[in-house]
């Protein structure tokens, strides 16, 4: 069975992220979304909410498993006995980072993990949580980026509606 981990902060999952979750688990039998547990950044929802709104979000998805993990990937991979890392890239801004990363989990594997890049749908290449938590914050529309209950919930942290 062919397994990849999608990590990432997903704090909260955009439609970005659930385009590239929905390809990757056509092509992989099960495909773990683990959310990362960072200590170094102040998330507006909470591992446990972010895992509760992933499971939700994709619920009509059988092969997909939601974790959490924290500390370093290539450890947490190795635990579960998966060998490929999934990661979305939008622009060259990503890819600097996200070669960076590839290349030292690579390294930090000992040359067994290794990172496969789904390129963006071009409607979402601009699309990123940072982002719609910021519009969010002033009340602005965020419908057609997130799921609508996920919207509900982002406006909710904000005391809006
Ligand atoms: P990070 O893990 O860097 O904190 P995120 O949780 O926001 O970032 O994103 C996890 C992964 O999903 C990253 O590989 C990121 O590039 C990718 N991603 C985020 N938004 C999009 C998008 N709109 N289209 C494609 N990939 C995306």
């Amino acid at each position: 069975m062919k397994t990849a981990i999608y990590p990432g902060s997903f704090d909260p999952v955009t439609y970005g992220h659930l385009d590239i979750i929905r390809r990757a688990a056509d092509i992989f039998d099960e495909l773990i979304i683990s959310v990362l547990n960072n200590v170094r950044k102040t998330p507006l929802f909470s591992v446990e909410e972010r895992v509760k709104i992933l499971e939700d979000a994709t619920k009509d998805m059988p092969n997909i498993r939601i974790e959490s993990f924290s500390g370093l990937l290539v450890d947490y991979a190795r635990e579960k006995d998966v060998h490929v890392i999934v990661r979305g890239l939008r622009a060259i801004t990503d890819f600097e980072y996200e070669l960076q990363n590839a290349q030292t989990n690579r390294l930090l594997s000992g040359e067994e993990l290794d990172t496969m890049f789904f390129t963006t749908s071009l409607q979402y290449s601009y699309l990123s949580s940072t982002t719609v938590k910021e519009i969010a914050s002033y009340g602005g529309d965020v419908s057609g980026c997130v799921p609508e209950f996920v919207a509900e919930l982002i406006y909710g942290k904000f005391g809006i509606r």
